[in-house]
């Protein structure tokens, strides 16, 4: 058991609008995500998603988040200012955020990266493969060559990001396209990974190797102890400056 305290954040409106997404995920995306990290024994998993109050990104349960995921469509724009302000103060102070799938336009995310996020995209049913380009990372625990999905959106480049610190999966789609599909950066103490699949008509959050990156990632991106950023006008030098 893990004691990594985790936040699965959702937008949890498409479950009340869309019957084929509902019938996917009857308890709602982020609930199924949540199940996976559950399963994958991190005892502290709770959710929370837009329409609660503050969105469920309350300070107190951001103090007590060591990493916090994030999905979200359709209302990226109805999310607070001030929430993401905190969230992202969150992720400087060393939090760690795994981004999913359509999340990649959230403005969490964009205002992480400083880039548009925009990507190309389309939605035909398309196999995907997933292929590991970064043997031996933390995120690859368990995960073979390559896995793939039967179906799913596709998302292809160019996908505006800054230049990965670690490219950690690229993904092939059926019409031709590619994608950096999983990719790690730092900012300031925390870690963020983006994660590409889970479009909401599929049931992507079910599948065993979705499921299991996404445990990598939330272990990975766990916060690591150490000296804090460090302010201050450093007025007595650590060893005597001569002058002249
Ligand atoms: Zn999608």
């Amino acid at each position: 058991m893990s004691d990594l305290r985790v936040t699965v954040w959702g937008e949890y409106r498409h479950e009340h609008t869309n019957k084929a997404v509902a019938d996917v995920y009857p308890k709602g995306m982020h609930e199924a995500i949540a199940d996976g990290l559950r399963e994958g024994g991190i005892a502290s998993v709770r959710t929370a998603w837009l329409d609660q109050p503050e969105h469920g990104l309350t300070d107190a349960i951001l103090a007590e988040t060591d990493v916090l995921t994030w999905w979200g469509h359709q209302a990226h724009n109805d999310v607070d200012d001030k929430i993401v302000e905190r969230v992202a103060q969150r992720v400087l102070e060393g939090m760690g955020l795994i981004v999913l799938h359509s999340g990649h336009h959230s403005k969490v995310f964009k205002k992480l990266m400083g880039t548009s996020g925009n990507l190309q995209w389309r939605e035909a049913d398309e196999r995907e493969i997933f292929w590991t380009v970064a043997s031996g990372h933390p995120i690859t625990d368990g995960i073979d060559e390559h896995f793939e999905l039967p179906a799913e959106e596709m998302y292809g480049e160019p996908f505006d990001i800054p230049q990965p610190d670690t490219l950690v999966f690229i993904s092939w789609f059926q019409g031709g396209n590619v994608f950096r599909s999983g990719a790690c950066w730092q900012r300031g103490r925390g870690k963020i990974f983006y994660f590409r699949p889970g479009h909401e008509t599929y049931p992507t959050y079910y599948d065993t190797n979705v499921r299991r990156v996404i445990l990598n990632a939330v272990k990975w991106a766990a916060p690591v102890a150490g000296e804090k950023i460090n302010v201050r006008n450093a007025k007595v030098p650590l060893a005597p400056i001569t002058k002249g």
